[in-house]
């Protein structure tokens, strides 16, 4: 069985005989890029090499890089804990072509990796092209050999990927490991295609274009490859799991997690488990970071992620601090590879128990309301907004907490509710501002307040997030 570590120096050692530069980690907060929450993806830090804004001294690199998806763009964070393959953090392990190699060498690297060093059975395997890349599809006929009914063509822009408006884009082949026909879910394309049978291992993207404006493309005179291959997902495959939270590394966490609570993860208690470990995992590397718990941007991130671990923890019958007693094993499997989180332990362990101390005196409040106002409610209804922003505003319960908190019951929020709540609150502390009598100053005073605070709220729940310089 390969552990984790070891599957990870398989990937970079690969791509090092083939003539790639070893790169480690960026850190999860970009450094080229203020309009970016967190690092989601390997090539992050090579967006301005794609462009050709920076030079490296060499032309194909390697990496894994941390990544954390719970905001923006790339929003995970409901699905941790109740599907097979989604983490908030997780490693991306690529290879990146800057001009040099294109779509062949990329797809016989790919597969020549996953079916040679990683041994995985053709039979098990299928992948995706966009429609119109008949190149790609000709390649994985000649190269994989995959008869073309495992060779499916996809029109949506799952399959074609772009920096953003403007700059390099291209189609995408997605890579499908088969977990076998007793699991529910069918391939990519087809109406069942949400199930958990077929996960995805790898995506390789072929930069070919570059985006002008809205209707003008041109050919990259010379195109690149980007490729991300998630590291928990291929260590489910090659330890013969069909969940992540079952590979080596998550098992020890969950154990822990199970030993510390003295409460066994299954029924409803498994995807608090799952939540705790993915969450410790998410705010140790965060903090590690430097990334810190605050009400606004990135720290309001992090904030969520603790606190809904928090309340998963108080489910499971914890009544003081608990997550910040899980880090030792987590620095302990993970300390070698990432020398960051022995350095920073001490402050991460602070950091946890602090929040967790905090956060506890209101939680059981919050929860008693909760609880109340949620009583007569059944499957479909919805939590009326006033009391969703009560939640937040006096109790500190990040909306997502309280989503999450009536998931497992079928009831939403009443999310346009509690956006009039927080305005009318807003308006409120407008209209009791007496103010220095300096009325210019005190309308930049409320529209900065607006923004900022808008920023954090939009940080999380839309799209728009990506696009606001935190
Ligand atoms: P999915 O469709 O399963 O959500 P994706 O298409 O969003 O995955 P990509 O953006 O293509 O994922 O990222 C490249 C690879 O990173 C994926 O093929 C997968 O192996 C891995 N990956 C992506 N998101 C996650 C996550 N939340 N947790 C763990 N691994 C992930
Ligand atoms: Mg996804
Ligand atoms: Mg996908
Ligand atoms: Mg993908």
């Amino acid at each position: 069985m390969s552990g984790v570590n070891e599957i990870r120096s398989t990937f970079l050692d690969f791509f090092k005989k083939n003539g790639h530069e070893v790169v480690a980690s960026s850190p999860l907060v970009p450094h080229n890029d203020p309009t970016l929450m967190f690092t989601n993806a390997g090539m992050v830090p090579f967006k301005n090499v794609f462009t050709g804004l920076e030079t490296r001294p060499y032309s194909r690199a390697t990496t894994a890089q941390k990544c954390v998806r719970a905001g923006g763009k790339h929003n995970d964070l409901d699905n941790v804990g109740y599907t097979a393959r989604h983490h908030t953090f997780f490693e991306m392990m690529g290879n990146f072509s800057f001009g040099d190699y294109f779509k062949e060498e990329a797809i016989t690297h790919a597969w020549n990796l996953i079916t040679k060093e990683f041994g995985l059975p053709k039979d098990r395997l299928l992948t995706t092209v966009y429609h119109e890349d008949d190149e790609a599809f000709e390649l994985w006929k000649k190269i994989a050999g995959l008869p073309e009914d495992r060779i499916i063509r996809i029109k949506t822009s799952d399959n074609f990927w772009s920096m953003g408006d403007t700059g390099p884009c291209g189609p995408c082949s997605e890579i499908f490991f088969d977990h076998g026909d007793h699991i529910w879910g069918g391939p990519p394309g087809s109406p069942e295609e949400d199930g958990d049978r077929f996960i995805e291992i790898w995506n390789l993207v072929f930069m070919q274009y570059e985006q002008i404006s809205a209707d003008r493309r041109e050919n990259l005179p010379r195109p690149s490859i980007d490729t991300g291959m998630g590291l928990e997902r291929v260590a489910a495959v090659l330890q013969g799991k069909h969940d992540n939270y079952d590979i080596d590394l998550f098992r020890r966490l969950i154990d822990a997690s199970v030993e510390l609570t003295g409460v066994k993860a299954e029924g409803d208690q498994r995807a608090s488990h799952r939540v705790i470990a993915d969450h410790l995992r998410s705010s140790a590397f965060l903090i590690a970071d430097g990334v810190l718990p605050s009400n606004e941007g990135r720290g309001y991130v992090l904030r969520r992620i603790m606190r809904r671990a928090m309340r998963h923890a108080e489910l499971l019958g914890a009544r003081e601090p608990v997550i910040y007693k899980l880090l030792p094993v987590l620095v302990s499997e993970m300390g070698r590879a990432y020398p960051e989180l022995q350095r920073a332990e001490a402050l991460i362990s602070e950091t946890l128990k602090l929040e967790e101390s905090r956060f506890r005196k209101t939680l059981d409040r919050g929860l008693s309301l909760l609880d109340e106002a949620s009583r007569d409610l059944s499957k479909g209804d919805s939590l009326d907004g006033e009391t969703a922003f009560k939640l937040y505003d006096t109790y500190g319960f990040p909306l997502d907490l309280t989503q999450d908190a009536l998931r497992t019951r079928g009831i939403h929020v009443d999310i346009g509710g509690f956006q009039d709540a927080m305005q009318r609150q807003r308006a409120e502390a407008r209209a009791h501002w007496a103010g220095s009598g300096d009325k210019a100053t005190e309308t930049i005073w409320f529209e900065l307040g607006e923004k900022l605070e808008a920023t954090e709220f939009l940080g999380y729940e839309t799209e728009k997030a990506e696009g606001v310089a935190l």
